[in-house]
């Protein structure tokens, strides 16, 4: 028999509730809300240096919220583990997103609907990737624009910005339930005079990244950070290939 949980604070409904649950001492004559109510770790500080109120950690909660089972904070309708529900948050196909452009920061996207902003509004470059072998001599033409690489039902998201190499994994991590990582390694270019690729800048060999929505910043552009970045052109060489 399982306890379905509300894992959401009272305060700022996210659901932190995981991480711990946080209740006002102040039960009785109170004048705010929140001091009857539970709260995220955060809140709860907040609520404390707002009223003076001590808050005290409900460690009753903890052995229930690993028993329970958990919806998903953006009702998908799955059922989480406190085991699974972290990474579920991350990967699931309807959390949230915002453009990882500094000069853009518009939302909310899906992973799907993200890839193609990414492409139609900052310039992406786009191309396939087959999972076998390296791909070679992807132009990551300059600053402030990157590339696409689309998979099966998933996108491969490489971009530069201020003096690192960034990489973004986007899909609905449902779509490989058996692959939970995939193999990724990267090598970064400078182009030469010709156009071409010249000198290796910096490269990303392991860990193999999880099949969650995180940015990854992969190498350090050290070589060139002395230099206006905006005005480099750079080639990316890319292996990703599904193997756990
Ligand atoms: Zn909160
Ligand atoms: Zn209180
Ligand atoms: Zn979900
Ligand atoms: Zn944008």
């Amino acid at each position: 028999m399982f306890i379905r949980l509300d894992l959401s604070c009272s305060s700022c409904r996210q659901p932190r509730l995981l991480d711990g649950a946080y209740q006002c001492t102040l039960t009785a004559g109170s004048l705010d809300e929140a001091c009857g109510q539970l709260l995220c770790y955060s809140c709860s500080r907040a609520h404390s240096s707002a009223t003076s109120h001590p808050c005290f950690r409900v460690v009753g909660l903890d052995s229930r919220v690993m028993a329970g089972v958990i919806d998903c904070p953006h009702r998908c309708g799955a059922n989480l583990t406190p085991a699974n529900y972290m990474k579920h948050a991350r990967s699931c196909k309807l959390r949230e997103l915002m453009c990882p452009m500094s000069m853009c920061r518009q939302k909310p996207f899906f992973w799907n609907t993200l890839a193609s902003h990414l492409i139609d509004h900052h310039g992406f470059f786009s191309e396939n990737t087959t999972y076998e072998g390296y791909k070679e001599d992807i132009p990551l033409i300059r600053c402030g624009t990157g590339v696409v690489l689309e998979g099966q039902e998933e996108y491969f998201v490489f971009f530069i910005a201020e003096t690192g190499l960034y990489f973004i994994w986007l899909g609905d991590a449902k779509a490989k339930p058996d692959l939970p990582s995939f193999m990724l390694k990267v090598y970064l270019h400078q182009a030469g005079p010709d156009g071409g690729p010249r000198e290796e800048l910096g490269h990303y060999l392991s860990p193999h990244p999880a099949r969650v929505m995180d940015v990854i910043h992969l190498c350090v552009i050290s070589r060139v950070t002395n230099v206006n970045i905006t005005q480099q052109s750079f080639y990316l060489r890319v292996l990703i290939e599904d193997r756990a």
